[in-house]
């Protein structure tokens, strides 16, 4: 009996699947094994569900579709139904049952290139697709330890107010973000840029209220520099007619505040000025036109999977982001009467460990579009990866590394970069998934995050079911129930146990 199964429990439970991390990928991996018939348990270490969805008020999902042309069509804009969408599946739904609550900005049956939605619509909703899946919910609940046998993960442990549990299940499903199952079970990972380890920078996201934006358009017309997407004509139509826009990215007036002494360079940026984005959202049917959220990259080079890097992080994001208000008050016309309304109640993370799976995906893949036979997912979105060392005065957005897909085709995500190497028994999905540092640019976008969760749902299920290992199944029975449940696959592959890399 391996050491940590002995002591006493108050529980030990068994399941078909338990997914750890009730986030973005995690929520929509228990409505998929659920959906897929498994008994299945989600167990997350907050109080909401969503993840970076909702506690991280990251409120723009980005992209369903293919990402184009940054510069002349600026997809970013949430009112841009162009291109192909390639994402779909359960994440359509979210959008679909959203919009029919009031809780994003668009209409049923497709996605805009950004969809804006409410958090606390989202939060509401994702509690009530699971229990009408049948999903059981452990809340305030941390996963801290595993039990493997010869390589196969048996159970975790998970800590909560009534004590610690030991939780058993055919298959289980890593959706914590930093991938703590899989490392804790033994799976190799790596973790940020090849050279140092630098990630990209975590980012307190805020909102303000109080905001006057017909101000800030004028100030924008005289101070392009301050706009780095699209037109000041365009925002303002868009505004007045109560669509959601989003205004990048203040460089001009945020290279004055540092000059002056007035914004501070964030901790561990070798440049000034970060990134930098305003949105305007929605709240029951209707985009508010005077609140904004606000993304305004804050610490670099910390490991924010180590906790007491994570802790010092947190306190300096909102040193940061109280300088950040007073930047905007002082500096840009409309802000002066507008205070902070709200700052999110987890630091925004955009990456930390990433697995090694049975096929790391590498940024080529996706710049060239790669096939996959084993596919599970598609994707569109551009490599978007934010500078791991702070931005530039001079430079576009914050020093954002951008590189867009050949041919604005779509590329494939293969079933393997969800099996960590040497574990069995366990899928990845979301942003901890097996891609290097370049391609995370891309997948970790949350309808890419939401696919890889209905996907290493779909497949957790399957796996209980058929009594076969996730690395064992036949891949094209993944494909079949996703595609049943609306995923998109571009068609299933003909040859499905065959793959081309
Ligand atoms: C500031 C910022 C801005 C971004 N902007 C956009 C954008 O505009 N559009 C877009 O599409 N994407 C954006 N992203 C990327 C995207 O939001 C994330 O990559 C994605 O949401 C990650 O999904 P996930 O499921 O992997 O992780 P999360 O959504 O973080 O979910 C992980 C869940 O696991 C839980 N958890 C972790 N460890 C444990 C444990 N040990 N036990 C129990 N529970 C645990 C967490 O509490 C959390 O609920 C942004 C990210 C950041 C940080």
């Amino acid at each position: 009996m391996p050491a940590n199964t002995e002591g006493s429990f108050a529980s030990r439970t068994k399941w078909d699947v338990a997914v750890v991390g009730g986030g973005t990928a995690g929520f929509i991996a228990a409505l998929a094994a659920a959906r897929a018939g498994a008994q299945t348990l989600v167990v997350e270490r907050y109080q909401t569900l969503g993840g970076m969805l909702t506690g991280g008020l990251v409120n723009g999902l980005h992209t369903m579709r293919i990402h184009q042309g940054r510069r002349t069509v600026n997809p970013y804009q949430p009112t841009m139904y162009q291109a192909q969408q390639v994402v779909r599946g359960i994440a359509q739904e979210v959008v679909d049952r959203l919009v029919d609550m009031g809780g994003a900005h668009g209409h049923k049956g497709e996605s805009a290139s950004v969809v804006r939605f409410d958090a606390e619509a989202m939060k509401y909703l994702i509690s009530e697709m699971l229990e009408e899946a049948g999903v059981d919910v452990w809340l305030d609940s941390l996963m801290t330890d595993v039990v493997a046998d010869n390589g196969t993960l048996k159970a975790i442990v998970v800590h909560n107010k009534s004590g610690r549990h030991l939780v058993e299940a055919d298959a289980f499903v890593d959706a914590s973000g930093d991938a703590d199952v899989a490392v804790a079970a033994g799976a190799p990972y790596e973790i940020g840029r090849p050279e140092d380890g630098r990630t990209m920078p975590g980012t307190m996201v805020f909102m303000m209220g109080g905001v006057d934006l017909a101000k800030t358009f004028e100030h924008l017309r005289k101070n392009p520099e301050d706009l780095d997407l699209g037109t000041v004509d365009g925002h303002e139509q868009r505004h007045r007619a109560g669509q959601p826009i989003m205004l990048t990215n203040f460089k001009k007036s945020l290279a004055k505040a540092v000059e002056a002494g007035d914004f501070p360079v964030g901790r561990g940026a070798q440049r000034p000025i970060p990134l930098c984005g305003i949105a305007t959202g929605i709240r029951d049917g209707r985009v508010i036109p005077d609140e904004t959220t606000h993304v305004m990259d804050c610490v670099y080079g910390f490991d924010l999977s180590n906790a007491s890097d994570l802790s010092e992080a947190i306190r300096l994001s909102r040193v940061q982001v109280m300088a950040a208000v007073k930047f905007f008050q002082k500096y840009i016309p409309g802000f002066e009467n507008a205070y902070l309304l709200q700052t999110a109640d987890q630091l925004g993370v955009r990456e930390t460990r990433r697995i090694v799976g049975d096929y790391v995906m590498k940024a080529d893949d996706i710049l060239n579009a790669v096939k996959f036979s084993d596919r599970i997912a598609r994707g569109g979105r551009a490599l978007n990866v934010h500078s791991e060392v702070g931005g530039a005065i001079g430079e576009g957005y914050g020093g954002q590394h951008w590189f867009e897909i050949k041919d604005a085709q779509a590329y494939d995500v293969p079933y393997r970069v969800l099996l960590p190497k040497n574990v069995e028994g366990l899928l990845v999905a979301g942003r901890c998934v097996s891609v290097d540092h370049m391609a995370l640019g891309s997948l970790r976008g949350e309808p890419l995050c939401m696919a890889t969760g209905q996907a290493a749902g779909v497949a957790a299920a399957l796996a209980s079911k058929l009594k076969v290992a996730p690395r064992h199944l036949d891949v094209s029975l993944i494909q079949g129930v996703l595609v049943a449940q609306d995923a998109d696959l571009g068609g299933i592959p003909t040859a499905p146990s065959q793959t081309n890399a």
